[in-house]
């Protein structure tokens, strides 16, 4: 800090310091803060400032965030009086939330994400449109990957998402954007509904966005469109010709056959929604792919939801901002402006946002880093304060925040679907319905977790394994997964739950795995002969044994040795022996997982 001036770096992370002649020097400190941020607002180095936290008695590490009151202790040992920051920012971005000009509006393209299951043909479909409908003939422009492209229908045009696939849509659903006015389903006539084709089918409906469906592959002469319709009946998509609503369309992406009536519908479709945006207001829209390009920095792809996003403006993109230096189209053209549902490259933004982000365009550079910071903030706290729990669920529907309790239910196998589902949707209250968001047999993957995330709903597990990506998104993201082996309890736990009864249960938190290698006899029984493949092992701990993905038996970690010695833990990278209580049927593959209960609040 420049104690002559009494400024600080404090500008650069949004606060101020004031110097009186009366009064130790101010210094102006936010609600909450990372040390790294601490240290900028004091101008001193991270480490001196880690250092009298640590005097304090808080150990804390550089990117962790610290409160008001800690940060105000330590400025109170620096000699400085702390100030807390107004939220006057807010009021600033009230100005900031341009109202939209209901009269100003004026229609705008149909926003399109294409979906289905692997090799059903939905990059060849995107291929497809993007060439039956090439907007301009000029020589050399050839299509640039932006992540997005417009076409044009006879003066009408269409934008299409240029990632296929229900992942990225729920990704960033998850972050709270949504980009897509309507998702065409992609069945191939030759396989017919598969596991992501119903995947896909759940996460549309759970963001409300209306299917259309192109029966791809005609062509092949094994292919049976009549099946098809029939399978998406069984899903609760009813085509026209059967008395629906489902708009199908057989097409052949191949060879290009029935494209022209696959986009004159969804214009259709797109007609009854009445898509309209406010071209005059300034832009705001969300982040569809982002990255650093070697020569130009930081490049990001934006879809314009409302607003005219121009050259020179300042933007807001996450926790990123900066001044639009260069635009592109999906030709790679340059353009001065971008109008509602057009995606273009922006240069300019200081740093890689991520797809999913949310842009603004702001009236200064100061509203724009402060906007940044607050949203960087924001996201530090992850999305664990807003996540349904069940044992939180019943407070949150007597304070009107949730009316519906939305589960992702998988199971071990296909036959436990039915009678689960059948129970749970029988429990919803007046106040709360219970909503299937999606059901499924197999593992708990990332995609179940994006979808809880997405839906603000919970994940219920039936004798199924969670995958360790997912249970890494689920811990940061605070999404509330439920394992069960009995039905009865998992319905009885729902119930509870909506009925504001459920006591804080216990999570399995998982220790360690060791894969059995060779197996001995011993007085007792059998030793698992074991190498810990990753986490510890500790004696005592509860133990699976998981074989082809199937648990084989749950109790706890009986006797553990490493060569001849008895250990009470082992960790990664070691070998050891393993008694489980009451097991004896070990074969070589086996999994051991370690785990332990631990009470959630
Ligand atoms: P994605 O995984 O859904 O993106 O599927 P792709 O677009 O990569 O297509 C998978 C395979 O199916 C590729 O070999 C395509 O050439 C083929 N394919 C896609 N559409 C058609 C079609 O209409 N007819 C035929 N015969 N093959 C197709």
């Amino acid at each position: 800090m420049d104690r002559k001036t009494g400024k600080t770096e404090a500008d650069v992370a949004g606060g101020r310091s004031v110097e009186r002649a009366d009064a130790r020097p101010q210094v102006i400190i936010p609600r909450e803060l990372t040390v790294k941020q601490f240290a900028d607002v004091l101008g001193a180095s991270s480490i001196e400032v880690i250092k009298y936290l640590m005097r304090r008695g808080y150990m804390v590490s550089i990117n962790q965030l610290i409160d008001y009151d800690m940060a105000s202790a330590v400025a109170g040992d620096l000699g400085l009086e702390a100030k807390p920051e107004k939220i006057k920012s807010e009021e600033k971005h009230q100005k900031q939330r341009y109202e939209e000009d209901v009269a100003a509006q004026v229609p705008r393209p149909p926003v399109i994400t294409i979906m289905g299951h692997v090799d059903h043909g939905k990059t060849k479909l995107l291929d497809a449109i993007r060439k039956t409908n090439v907007v301009d003939t000029e020589a050399g422009n050839i299509t640039q990957h932006i992540g997005a492209y417009q076409v044009d229908l006879r003066g009408q045009k269409i934008t299409f998402l240029d990632t296929p696939g229900h992942q990225a849509f729920t990704a960033m659903r998850a972050r709270g954007a949504r980009a897509t006015d309507i998702a065409v389903l992609v069945v191939a006539a030759d396989d017919g509904i598969m596991p992501q084709t119903i995947e896909a089918i759940s996460h549309a409906r759970a963001a409300e966005v209306p299917i259309v469906v192109a029966i791809n592959k005609i062509d092949k002469p094994e292919a049976n469109p009549e099946r098809v319709k029939q399978q998406l009946a069984e899903h609760g998509l009813l085509v026209e010709a059967w008395g629906g609503d489902i708009i199908a369309i057989p097409v052949s992406a191949k060879l290009g056959e029935n494209i022209q009536e696959l986009l004159e519908n969804l214009l259709v479709v797109a007609e009854v929604q009445e898509l309209k945006a406010d071209p005059t207001r300034p832009a705001a829209g969300v982040v569809i792919e982002a990255r650093l390009d070697s020569s130009k920095g930081p490049l990001a792809t934006v879809l314009v939801q409302t607003g005219t996003l121009k050259i020179g403006e300042v933007i807001v993109m996450g926790d990123t901002w900066g001044r639009v230096k260069a635009m592109f189209d999906d030709k790679g053209r340059r353009v001065k402006k971008a109008e509602p549902s057009m995606p273009v490259a922006v240069l300019g933004v200081n740093s890689v946002p991520r797809a999913g982000d949310v842009f603004k365009v702001m009236s200064d550079e100061k509203e724009a880093r402060i906007l940044a910071r607050e949203n960087e903030l924001e996201r530090e706290k992850a999305g664990a304060a807003r996540a349904t729990r069940l044992t939180t669920v019943y407070a949150q529907i007597q304070t009107g925040q949730v009316r519906e309790l939305n589960i992702v239910l998988k199971t071990d196998v296909q036959g436990s679907l039915e009678p689960i589902r059948t129970s749970l949707e029988r429990l919803g209250s007046e106040a709360a319905k219970v909503r299937l968001v999606h059901a499924g047999s197999g593992n708990i993957t990332e995609n179940d977790v994006m979808l809880a995330i997405a839906s603000h709903g919970i994940i219920i597990g039936f004798n199924t394994r969670i995958e360790p990506g997912a249970k890494l998104l689920a811990e940061s993201e605070g999404v509330d997964i439920r394992n069960y082996q009995v039905i009865y309890n998992l319905v009885d736990d729902v119930e509870k739950a909506l009925a504001g009864l459920l006591e804080p249960t216990f999570a399995d938190v998982v220790e360690g795995h060791a894969e059995v290698r060779a197996i001995f006899a011993v007085k007792q029984g059998k030793i698992a002969g074991s190498y810990v493949t990753d986490g510890k092992l500790t004696r005592g701990d509860k133990a699976r044994v998981i074989r082809r993905n199937q648990v084989m038996h749950d109790s706890t970690i009986a006797s553990l040795r490493h060569f001849k010695e008895n250990v009470k833990e082992i960790g990664t990278g070691f070998e050891c022996g393993i008694g489980i209580d009451g097991f004896a049927d070990f074969e070589i593959g086996d999994i051991i997982e370690a785990y332990r209960k631990e009470k959630v609040a």
